[in-house]
C-alpha cells in the first residue's frame, strides 16, 4: 500500500518511503525504532556520518548570528569567506575562485554558462551515460534519454561522445565552448577512466580553447580516497562543480574556476549569473565544519582500505564485476531483478542500498567515510545473505 504523505509531491511510483525519526553516525531510525545501516550517505552527502556535533554545533552558532542577509554576492559573511578560502587551499591554484549556489543542478548551470561567456562559443560536449542534474540546462548534457525524451525541446547546440573513448575526442573542436564530464562517472554505475584518457582529453581541451569542467558532484569530498577524484589522474580542470557533501549536509553547490574567467560574469551582462540563497550562511557554516572534521581525523586517507575491506567481503558468485574507487561503488550482478532483491532484502534487514539512474543491474553502495570495521562487517553479512537467496 503506498503510504507517502498525500501531499507531497513523488519522483517515482515506488519511493523508498522508510519514515524517518533520526540519524547518528552510519545509521538512520524510523519511527517504529528500526535501524538501518546507511550504506549510501543519502546518496554520497553524509561523507562524514549523520549528526556530528561539531556540524550541528556551527549551524546552531551561526543561526544564532544571522541567517540570510542579502542576495549572494553583495555582502561580505564570514562563514562563505571562510569555506572559500578552505576549498582554495586545497585545490591547484588556478582554481582560486568559488561561486557558492544551491545544489548540484544549479552548479552546472553556472559551469556551462561561465564556458560560454568565456570562449564566447556555444557548443557543448557531454558524456553518454552522464548525470548532471535535472534543470533544463543540466538535463541537456545530461546523456541518458530516457530521462530527456519528455522535455525537448533542450539546449540546442550539444553533443555527446562516448565515455574513455580516445577517438571520440575529435568530436572537440575550436567551435566547442566546454567539455563537461564526470572524472569518474556516477550514475552510469561508477565507470572509471583511464588515466590516457582523461590526459588526452585535457590536451585536446587545450589544443581547441575549450574548457574542461569536471562534475565532482558526487565524486568529490574523499568519496574515492582523494580530496577530488581529478587528484587519481593528474589532471586539472578548468572549472569544477560541487554538490552533495559540500554542504555537510545542508543544500549546497558550487563552481569554482579562476578569478580571471569569474570575473567576466559581472560584466557584458553585468549580473551574468545571480542567486538569491546561494552561499546561505548556515551551508557554508555546515560544510566548513564538516570539511574540517574530515581534514582533521584523516578520513581521505582511510577511505581507501575501507574499500578494500568492503570489496574483499562482498566477493560471491552472484556478482558479476565490482567496480570501485575508494568507497564509490557499483556491485554488477546478473539482472535488474536482482538488484531489485537485494536492494529489497537490505531495506528489510536494515541496510539501505541503492540504484543507479543509468546502469540497471548494478547495486550502489557508497557508505560513509566514517563507516566502522564492525559496521563494515554488519554490512558484509546483510548483503551476503541478500546474495545468497540469489538464485544463480
Ligand atoms: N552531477 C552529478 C555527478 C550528480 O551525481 C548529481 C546528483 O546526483 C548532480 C550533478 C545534480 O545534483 P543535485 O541533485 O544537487 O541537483
Amino acid at each position: 500500500m503506498d503510504t507517502f504523505p498525500k501531499h507531497l509531491a513523488k519522483t517515482t511510483p515506488y519511493p523508498f518511503g522508510i519514515k524517518i525519526s533520526h540519524a547518528k553516525g552510519s545509521y538512520i531510525y524510523d519511527t517504529e525504532g528500526k535501524a538501518y545501516l546507511d550504506f549510501i550517505s543519502g546518496i554520497s552527502v553524509s561523507n562524514i556520518g549523520h549528526g556530528n556535533q561539531k556540524v550541528v554545533d556551527a549551524i546552531k552558532s551561526q543561526a544564532d548570528k544571522h541567517l540570510h542577509v542579502m542576495v549572494y554576492g553583495e555582502y561580505e559573511q564570514a562563514p562563505q569567506t571562510a569555506y572559500a578560502n578552505l576549498l582554495c587551499q586545497l585545490l591547484p591554484e588556478q582554481l582560486n575562485q568559488v561561486y557558492f549556489v544551491n545544489s548540484g543542478a544549479e552548479a552546472t548551470e553556472g559551469a556551462l554558462k561561465l564556458a560560454k561567456r568565456v570562449t564566447g562559443r556555444t557548443q557543448l560536449i557531454a558524456c553518454n551515460k552522464s548525470y548532471h542534474g535535472s534543470t533544463h540546462g543540466a538535463l541537456s548534457v545530461t546523456g541518458n534519454e530516457t530521462k530527456k525524451y519528455a522535455f525537448r525541446p533542450l539546449l540546442p547546440d550539444v553533443k555527446f561522445i562516448e565515455f574513455n573513448s580516445l577517438p571520440e575526442l575529435e568530436t572537440i573542436t575550436s567551435k566547442t565552448a566546454a567539455v563537461i564530464i564526470e572524472p569518474i562517472q556516477g550514475d552510469a554505475g561508477v565507470r572509471i577512466p583511464s588515466k590516457k584518457y582523461l590526459q588526452s582529453l585535457r590536451a585536446k581541451c587545450n589544443e581547441t580553447g575549450a574548457l574542461l569542467i569536471f562534475d565532482e558532484i558526487q565524486t568529490g569530498f574523499g568519496r574515492t580516497g582523494k580530496m577530488f577524484a581529478f587528484e587519481h589522474f593528474d589532471v586539472v580542470p578548468d572549472i569544477l562543480t560541487l554538490g552533495k557533501a559540500l554542504g555537510g549536509g545542508l543544500p549546497m553547490g558550487a563552481f569554482i574556476s579562476s578569478a580571471a574567467y569569474m570575473e567576466q560574469l559581472t560584466s557584458d551582462p553585468v549580473l551574468g549569473h545571480i542567486t538569491t540563497f546561494g552561499g546561505h550562511p548556515i551551508p557554508c557554516a555546515a560544510g566548513l565544519a564538516a570539511l574540517e572534521v574530515m581534514l582533521n581525523n584523516n578520513l581521505i586517507d582511510q577511505a581507501e582500505s575501507k574499500g578494500k575491506q568492503l570489496e574483499l567481503g562482498l566477493q560471491s558468485k552472484a556478482v558479476k564485476e565490482i567496480r570501485r574507487m575508494g568507497l564509490f561503488f557499483a556491485i554488477e550482478l546478473h539482472s535488474h531483478e536482482d538488484v531489485r532483491q537485494v536492494v529489497n532484502y537490505c531495506k528489510d534487514n536494515g541496510l539501505i542500498g541503492f540504484w543507479f539512474l543509468s546502469a540497471n543491474t548494478s547495486f550502489r553502495i557508497a557508505p560513509p567515510l566514517t563507516i566502522s570495521d564492525q559496521e563494515i562487517k554488519q554490512g558484509i553479512k546483510v548483503i551476503q545473505d541478500a546474495f545468497d537467496l540469489l538464485s544463480n
